[in-house]
C-alpha cells in the first residue's frame, strides 16, 4: 500500500471537514465514510507509526480471506509480520532453576527486535517429532548435577534418543548449554542435545556455546551472533518485508522487573528461627515488594543480588599484596579493586578454573598437582572458598591479575516460602546461614551471611521472581499431595500449604519434615500444628535425625509409612521434594522405588519405571541443588 499525495486528487478525498490537510486520500476500495473514520483514527499519529499501522494492516489483510470491506478481529500474530520470511526461529528451553529460559525469552525478544519470527516453547510443551517441520532452532539447555536433563526436557530429551527421533535434513540448529563447571557433567545436557540433533542429520548453523555459572556475557555476544545467521538465512531463502515491533512491544506480558533489571526492596524482618542452642543458624526473612509489581507462584524463587562483605574483600587483598584503592574497569566503569570486589566479583565460591589459573600464577605445587586430577580438582575447589585457594601460596598479584582471577558475581536463588494469596506483596524466604570454621577463622556463604548479617530491617535488596513451572501444585485442587522438604527444603511448602489454605483446597496434605533436633530446630513447627489442628496438615511426619543414637530420616518415616504412601499415589497424589540433591534427594527417590516394589508388587525395573512415569506425568517433582 502507498499512501501518495498525487493519488489524492482524485475523488475519493476526504469526507470530514477537520481531517488534517496532510493526510492524503487514497485510490482505495474504500467508501467515503469508511476512509473517512480512517482518518480520524489515524490523525494523531507520526509518520513512524503511521509506516507501523501500514504494515499492521497489510499483515492483518494476508491473514484473513481475501474480501472486500468485511471486519475482522485483530490477528495479534498477523501485526508481528508483514510478509512471512522463507522460515521461522524456535526456541526451546529446557530449564531447571529457571536460568535457561530466561535466555530464551531474551533471545525470543531480540529476534523480533530484528524482525526475525520466532516462538518460544518450554520443551515439555514441544512435540519432538514437529523438529522435522522447523528451518532454524535453537535450544537453550541447562543441566541438572549429575548430568541430567531438566525435568521439562525429559521427554524432549529421551524421544531424541528413541527410534522415533524423526531424520532432520533440512534442520539448521544451534545450542547454549547452561551449567557449572565445578560439576564433572558440566552442560551435558547441551551437548546431548547438540549430539542427537547432530546424528538425526540436521546442521549446526553455530557452534555450540557451553556456559559456566556468569553466563551472561557469553549468551549475549552468541546469541547476537547467532541471530545475524539466522535473519541472514531467512532473508535469503524469500524477499520478504518483515515489519519490526513497535518498541516496547516486544517485551510485553514480562514483569518490568528481571535478573538484569531487579527490583529494589525493602528487608522487613529478619528472624532467627532455629533455636539458641542449635548447631544452625536458619533465618526467617520477609521482604516487602510494595508497589512493584511482582507476582510469583507457590514453587517458584527468588533471585537475590548480594554484596560481598567489605572485611573479606579486605583479606583477599591482603593476601596478593593489594591496598584497594588500585582501579580496575568493569564494564567500561572504572572503580577501585575493593569495591570491585564487594559488588561485582563472586569473591567467596572457588571453582575449577581459578583454581587452575592461580596454580599457574602462583607456582603452587600443591594446586599444580590438583589441577592434573579433574575429579579431584573439582572436590577442592567446592570445597575451598577463594580466600582460602590465594592462601595456599602467598603470591603477589596486580588488580587485574586478581580479577582475571575471578567469576563475575551472580545472584543466589531461594526458593520462595510464602504466598501472595497469604501475604500479598510480600516475599517471605528461608535462609539458611551456610558459615563453618577454617583454622582460627571463621567462612560464611556470601548470600546468606548478606541477608542474614549484613543487611539490617529496612534496608534495600535487590531481588527478582524466578519462574519455576517444574515445581508447581496440581491444578486441581481436589488432588492429594505429598511434601518431602527437610531442613530449608521445607520453604516452598510453606507457600503451597499457605495457598492451599487461601484456596480452599480439598485435596489431602501429607508433610515429611526431617531436621537435627526437635527443640532446636523444628522450621516453622508452631505453623504446621496450627495447620494441622485446622485439618489442612493432614499427616505430618517428622525425622529429627540427631535426638537418638542412630540417623532417622525422612526417607525412613516414608519407608515405615510405605502402605500409606502407596494409598495415597494410587489416589493420584502428586509427590513433592526440595532441599539437598547429593544425598537427600537420592535416597528419596530411592525409598520412593521401594515403595513401588513392595507395596505395587513390581519388579525393581518396573518400580523404578513407574516412578519415572509420575516423574513424566509431572506428579513427581523435585526443587533440588
Ligand atoms: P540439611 O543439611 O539437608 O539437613 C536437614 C536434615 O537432613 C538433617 O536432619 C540431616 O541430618 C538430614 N540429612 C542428612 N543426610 C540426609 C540424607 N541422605 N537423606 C535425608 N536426610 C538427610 O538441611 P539444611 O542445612 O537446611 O540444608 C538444606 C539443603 O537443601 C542445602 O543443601 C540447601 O542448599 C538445599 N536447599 C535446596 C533448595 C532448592 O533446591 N530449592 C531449597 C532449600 C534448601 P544430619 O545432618 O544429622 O545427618
Amino acid at each position: 500500500m502507498s499512501l501518495n499525495k498525487k493519488e489524492s486528487s482524485t475523488n475519493n478525498g476526504p469526507s470530514a471537514g477537520n481531517t488534517p490537510q496532510e493526510l492524503p486520500s487514497i485510490a482505495a476500495p474504500l467508501n467515503d465514510q469508511q476512509l473517512g473514520s480512517l482518518q480520524q483514527t489515524v490523525s494523531g499519529l507520526s509518520s513512524q507509526q503511521l509506516a507501523w499501522v501500514s504494515g499492521y494492516f497489510w499483515g492483518l489483510s494476508q491473514a484473513q480471506p481475501q474480501t472486500t470491506g468485511a471486519a475482522a478481529p485483530i490477528n495479534q500474530a498477523a501485526a508481528a509480520v508483514a510478509a512471512k520470511p522463507a522460515g521461522k526461529l524456535t526456541i526451546i528451553f529446557a530449564s531447571q532453576t529457571g536460568n535457561a529460559k530466561g535466555v530464551a525469552e531474551q533471545l525470543e525478544q531480540e529476534a523480533k527486535a530484528l524482525g526475525v519470527e520466532a516462538a518460544l516453547f518450554d520443551a515439555s510443551d514441544y512435540k519432538g517429532k514437529n523438529l522435522a517441520k522447523e528451518t532454524h532452532v535453537i535450544i537453550v539447555a541447562s543441566t541438572n548435577g549429575e548430568g541430567e536433563a531438566p525435568d521439562n526436557a525429559i521427554e524432549l530429551h529421551e524421544f531424541l534418543q528413541s527410534k522415533k527421533a524423526p531424520k532432520l535434513p533440512n534442520l539448521k540448529y544451534g545450542v547454549i548449554g547452561l551449567g557449572d563447571s565445578s560439576y564433572e557433567f558440566f552442560c551435558q545436557t547441551g551437548k546431548d542435545f547438540d549430539a542427537y540433533l547432530a546424528k538425526q542429520g540436521a546442521t549446526a548453523f553455530i557452534e555450540r556455546i557451553d556456559c559456566d555459572v556468569d553466563y551472561e556475557a557469553d549468551a549475549s555476544v552468541w546469541r547476537a551472533k547467532a541471530l545475524d545467521k539466522v535473519k541472514e538465512d531467512l532473508a535469503s531463502g524469500q524477499e520478504a518485508e518483515v515489519v519490526q515491533l513497535p518498541v516496547g512491544q516486544a517485551a510485553a506480558g514480562h514483569s518490568q522487573y528481571t535478573k538484569q533489571n531487579p527490583y529494589t526492596a525493602t528487608l522487613l524482618t529478619s528472624q532467627k528461627i532455629t533455636g539458641r542452642d542449635s548447631g544452625k543458624d536458619v533465618r526467617h526473612v520477609e521482604i516487602d515488594l510494595e508497589e512493584s509489581g511482582l507476582t510469583y507462584q507457590p514453587g517458584d524463587a527468588l533471585g537475590v543480588w548480594f554484596e560481598n562483605s567489605s572485611e573479606l574483600a579486605n583479606t583477599i587483598l591482603a593476601k596478593v599484596g593489594l591496598s584497594g584503592v588500585e582501579s580496575v574497569e568493569v564494564d567500561g566503569e572504572s572503580l577501585s579493586i575493593h569495591s570491585a570486589l564487594v559488588s561485582k566479583y563472586e569473591i567467596t565460591a572457588a571453582n575449577p578454573q581459578l583454581v587452575t589459573k592461580f596454580a599457574e600464577l602462583s607456582g603452587s605445587k600443591k594446586l599444580q598437582k590438583l589441577v592434573e586430577d579433574k575429579d579431584k580438582l573439582r572436590e577442592y575447589a567446592s570445597n575451598t572458598q577463594v580466600v582460602d585457594v590465594l592462601a595456599e601460596k602467598k603470591t603477589k598479584l596486580t588488580a587485574d591479575e586478581l580479577v582475571g582471577l575471578l567469576r563475575r558475581l551472580t545472584p543466589r536463588l531461594y526458593s520462595i516460602a510464602s504466598s501472595q494469596s497469604e501475604v500479598d506483596e510480600e516475599v517471605h524466604l528461608t535462609v539458611g546461614l551456610v558459615e563453618y570454621d577454617k583454622g582460627e577463622e571463621k567462612r560464611f556463604g556470601g548470600a546468606s551471611s548478606f541477608l542474614a548479617q549484613r543487611l539490617d530491617e529496612g534496608d534495600e535488596v535487590k531481588v527478582f521472581v524466578e519462574n519455576n513451572n517444574n515445581f508447581k501444585l496440581p491444578q486441581d485442587d481436589n488432588t492429594p499431595v505429598i511434601m518431602v522438604g527437610p531442613g530449608t527444603g521445607i520453604a516452598p511448602f510453606r507457600s503451597f500449604i499457605q495457598e492451599r489454605d487461601n484456596r480452599g483446597a480439598e485435596g489431602k496434605n501429607w508433610l515429611f519434615f526431617g531436621d537435627r533436633t526437635f527443640t532446636q530446630d523444628f522450621l516453622y513447627q508452631v505453623e504446621w500444628q496450627k495447620y494441622l489442628k485446622s485439618g489442612l496438615l493432614n499427616r505430618l511426619d517428622v525425622a529429627f535425625s540427631r535426638d537418638q543414637a542412630e540417623k532417622v530420616y525422612v526417607q525412613h518415616r516414608i519407608l515405615e509409612n510405605a502402605e500409606q504412601v502407596w494409598q495415597w499415589v494410587e489416589d493420584g497424589a502428586y509427590i513433592y521434594v526440595c532441599g539437598d540433591a547429593t544425598r537427600m534427594a537420592k535416597d528419596v527417590h530411592e525409598a520412593l522405588v521401594i515403595v513401588a516394589e513392595q507395596q505395587g508388587k513390581m519388579s525393581r525395573d518396573d518400580a523404578e519405571e513407574f516412578i519415572n512415569d509420575l516423574r513424566k506425568a509431572k506428579r513427581y517433582q523435585r526443587d533440588v541443588y
